[in-house]
Formats: C-alpha cells, structure tokens, sequence
C-alpha cells in the first residue's frame, strides 16, 4: 500500500528526523494562505500523487510569495501530472502540500527495501541523491552503498558510521546527525513493516544541519492485519 509524501513526512517526523513544516492544501487560495501561516518567505508546492519523479515533471515549484504559491498551485490542479512513474495518461492532482524550502549544500539519497535475493532488510545511500538517482543507479551503481539490517537488532551503530563515512561526511556534527537518523530511519522501515522507505533528498544545509525535504513510503501488505491505523492513510483515488 503506498501512502502521499505528507503522510510519510508525519511519519519521519514523528520518528525523530528532521522535517521542515508543511501544510495540506486543496485549492490556491489554500495556498496562499498556508505560505502566510508558515511565515511567509521561500517555501515549496509540491504534487500530492502517488508517484515520483514529480520534480522533473513540474509538480514542485519553489515560492517566494503567497501571490506565487496561489499561481503555482492552481496550475499544478489544472492538467495531469505526467512523469515516468505516472504512465502518459498522467495523473490529475487533487492534493498539494506548500512546505518551508530548506538551504540546500548537498542532496543525499537514503532508502531501505527487502532484499528477496539475500532475504533481508537493505539500508541504501548515495552521495549524489537528488532527482538525477536512477540515472545514477543505472550508469553507476558501486555509487549506491548498502547494508544489511537485521529486523532483531536494528542497524547498528557501526554499520551507520560505516554509511555515513560512504557519503563523504567527515566533520563529527554531520557524521553523528546522520548516524542517528539513519538509525532511526531503519526503526521506522522495520516498526511500519514498509517494503519501501526513502528519503530523497535528504540535505545538508549551509549552516550543516540535516533535513528531510521529501519521504516515499510503502507497506507492505502482507502485515495490514496489524496496522488498522493505515485504513485512515488509505487513497482510493490513487489505486486502480
Ligand atoms: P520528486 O522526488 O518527486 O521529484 P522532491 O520532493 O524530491 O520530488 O523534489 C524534487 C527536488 O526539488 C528536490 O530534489 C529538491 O532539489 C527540490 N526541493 C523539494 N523540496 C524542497 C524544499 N523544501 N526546499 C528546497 N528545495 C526543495
Ligand atoms: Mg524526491
């Protein structure tokens, strides 16, 4: 079952990781009046679908006023979002959230998944996240660092150094940030049973904090019988 990204945006959040504020909105002028509720300033629009690539397709704009984030939303609910991961049909955008922009130094890529060839949970990162990550997948893949996690320990310590030092993070406050979220980030893929969960990007700001600007998550449906809690994240107009 996939969720939309504010939803797993409340989930890493409420896990522990860093997470500018948001808000859900249905129509421009809901817009608009989030960015002022937010403080005014640069912030995002961002395509609601359960779908990504929505970037390159123009389904995230950045705003710096709440006349923009008004223009910029309505068009984003005027015509179908099409992207690679929409088919050509595209996908028409009922939700939008407007988020605060965040500073951004270095975009890094983080993911888990279930490895069925080594039966396992798999932590992934990647020094060049971003919107360009499968095409860093395919032409590069020595670039994408992976490390089992076994569900009955979590992602130790080491291993989380291990990945940390991967992505070229040297200096003691990046490194000791990015241990901790990656810890918590493999708690959160093992306590949610998701068959999914990235985080990408998750950036480096000038002032070297670390924040999550954007949160894919699936369940796996196999463990639906013990979460009722997704039955109120469930989106029936995303599924066919
Ligand atoms: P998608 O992965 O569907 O393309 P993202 O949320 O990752 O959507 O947005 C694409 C790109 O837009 C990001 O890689 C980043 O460069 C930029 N972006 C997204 N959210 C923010 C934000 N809050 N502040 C600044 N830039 C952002
Ligand atoms: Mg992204």
């Amino acid at each position: 079952m996939k969720i939309h990204e504010y939803q797993a945006r409340q989930l890493v959040r409420d896990a522990g990781i860093p997470v500018p504020d948001w808000e859900l909105v249905t129509t421009g002028d809901e817009a608009a009046a989030a960015l002022d509720r937010l403080g005014g300033g640069l912030a995002v629009v961002k395509a609601q679908v359960h779908a990504g690539g929505r970037g390159k397709a123009g389904g995230v704009k950045l705003v710096k006023s709440a006349a923009e984030a008004r223009e910029k939303a309505e068009a984003i609910f005027a015509k179908p979002l099409v992207s690679p991961q929409t088919g050509p049909a595209g996908k028409q955008v009922l939700k939008i959230i407007v988020a605060r922009a965040a500073d951004i130094s270095r975009e890094i890529y983080i993911g888990m998944v279930v490895d069925r060839v080594r039966a396992v949970p798999v932590i992934m990162v990647c020094a060049e996240g971003g919107v360009e990550i499968e095409e860093v997948a395919g032409r590069s893949p020595e670039k994408i660092v992976t490390e089992p996690v076994d569900p009955r320990y979590g992602l130790q310590p080491f291993q989380a150094r291990k990945l940390a030092f991967a992505l070229g993070l040297h200096t003691d406050l990046l490194v000791k940030q990015v241990v901790d979220i990656l810890v918590k980030f493999a708690r959160l893929f093992t306590t949610h049973d998701c068959s999914l969960a990235e985080i990408n990007p998750l950036v480096v700001t000038p002032d070297n904090q670390i924040v999550a600007i954007d949160a894919k998550i699936t369940f796996d449906d196999n463990a639906e019988f013990r979460h009722s809690e997704w039955d109120a994240m469930r989106d029936p107009t995303e599924e066919n």
